[in-house]
């Protein structure tokens, strides 16, 4: 094996290890997830309110609706209406892109959700 060799199998290793990085879906789904000092459990959060439990860090994380439902109201304690959902450009906005794309790519990105 001579170092040409050693260099091309160490970056087969590195893309390899790349390759392996969790997803968005796989995050999304793990019972941890990280802060301050590492990972922590997210059934340990959601005790705390979805505010990391070290003092010096205090971080308020990401919550969706339904979980600010749940600290509000109490888990099912509550009833979301079937509320009519409005057309997606009623105004016809167009700007340096459509606000149908921004829309969408909003939506993709999770940026708006759609409660149902
Ligand atoms: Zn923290």
């Amino acid at each position: 094996m001579n170092w040409i060799t050693k260099i091309i199998k160490a970056g087969e290793k590195i893309k390899s290890a790349l390759h392996k990085r969790a997803t968005k879906e796989d995050i999304a789904n793990s019972d941890w997830t990280s802060c301050c000092k590492g990972p922590i459990l997210k059934k340990d959060l959601q005790k705390n309110l979805w505010v990391c439990p070290e003092p010096e860090c205090n971080k308020h994380h990401r919550i969706n609706p339904k979980q600010r439902f749940d600290i509000l109201f109490g888990e099912k304690n509550y009833e979301i209406f079937k509320t009519p959902i409005p057309k997606d450009d009623p105004l016809n906005w167009s700007d340096s892109k459509s606000y149908k794309d921004r829309l969408k790519n909003a939506r993709k990105k999770k940026l708006v959700w759609i409660v149902e």
